[in-house]
């Protein structure tokens, strides 16, 4: 059995160990190759696009693939709607991987926004001073904006950018202590973040309810209609063996 094991993320990377170790299962992870130094997953690994749904559809095709697992970040939602469409046309199984997102707790101060254009013109009437971890291509949303942006990201901002701004390269984990320190030395009056949920990045949220300051939460493109989805990699990998 061949998995293409659509990837980006720790569970993507997670569930590439666990079928390695397994008899009669081959996989091959995909990633979109944006990242400069991107974690590998163990086995075989392709960089970059298909080429939409045809290429994707060709792709599997050429390589014998039997199941798909799409374990791309929940925001990449344009890769997830090409591989439901691309398995559908060929009548392959496949499965979408979505860690659960966060939940706001007492103590929180969150507006949830649909999309980053909202989320920009909502932190604008929060104050000046914002945290902005979006994601290197959601940094073009702010470009207009007049505060000041503490922009964190794992490489820089791609296209336009804040005129007044200042850019952290990091890759979580992230400490709770250290992102109090973070947003108390940068004076942050607000956080902007996007609903990716998991434990890594997590830290920014209770620093942000310790200091009782406000976070635009950006809400998840919804999944493609009657997509089969998963929480965690155990689930994703009783799906994949149910398939044998
Ligand atoms: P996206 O907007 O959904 O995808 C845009 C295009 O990038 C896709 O149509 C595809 O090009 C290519 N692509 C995306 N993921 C790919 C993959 N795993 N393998 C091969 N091609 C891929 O995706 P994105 O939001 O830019 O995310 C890109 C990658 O970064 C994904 O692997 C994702 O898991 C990871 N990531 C994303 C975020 C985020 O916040 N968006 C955060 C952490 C990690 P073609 O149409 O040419 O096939």
């Amino acid at each position: 059995m061949k998995i293409l094991i659509l990837g980006g993320t720790r569970e993507a990377r997670e569930i590439a160990d666990i079928a390695s170790g397994e008899r009669g299962v081959e996989i091959v992870s995909s990633l979109a190759g944006r990242v400069r130094e991107p974690v590998l997953p163990v086995g075989a690994v392709r960089m970059g696009g298909f080429g939409g749904v045809q290429g994707l559809r060709e792709w599997i095709s050429g390589n014998a693939i039997d199941l798909v697992v799409d374990a791309t970040h929940p925001f990449a939602g344009g890769m997830t709607a090409n591989a439901a469409q691309a398995a559908a046309q060929l009548g392959l199984p496949v499965l979408h991987v979505r860690r659960p997102g966060w939940h706001e707790q007492p103590g929180d101060r969150w507006i949830r926004v649909p999309n980053l254009t909202v989320a920009a013109e909502t932190v604008a009437g929060l104050g000046d001073r914002v945290f902005l971890t979006v994601g290197r291509q959601g940094v073009a949303a702010f470009a207009a904006s007049g505060q000041f942006f503490l922009i964190r990201a794992i490489d820089s901002p791609e296209g336009a950018v804040p005129p007044r701004h200042e850019v952290l390269l990091a890759r979580g984990p992230f400490a709770v202590e250290e992102e109090i320190a973070l947003l108390t030395a940068h004076a942050i009056e607000v956080l902007v973040t996007k609903d990716s949920g998991g434990a890594l990045t997590e830290a920014k949220l209770q620093a942000a309810r310790t200091l009782g300051l406000p976070v635009v939460m950006i809400d998840r493109p919804p999944l493609p209609g009657g997509a089969e989805q998963v929480e965690t990699v155990a689930q994703a990998w009783d799906w994949v063996l149910a398939r044998r």
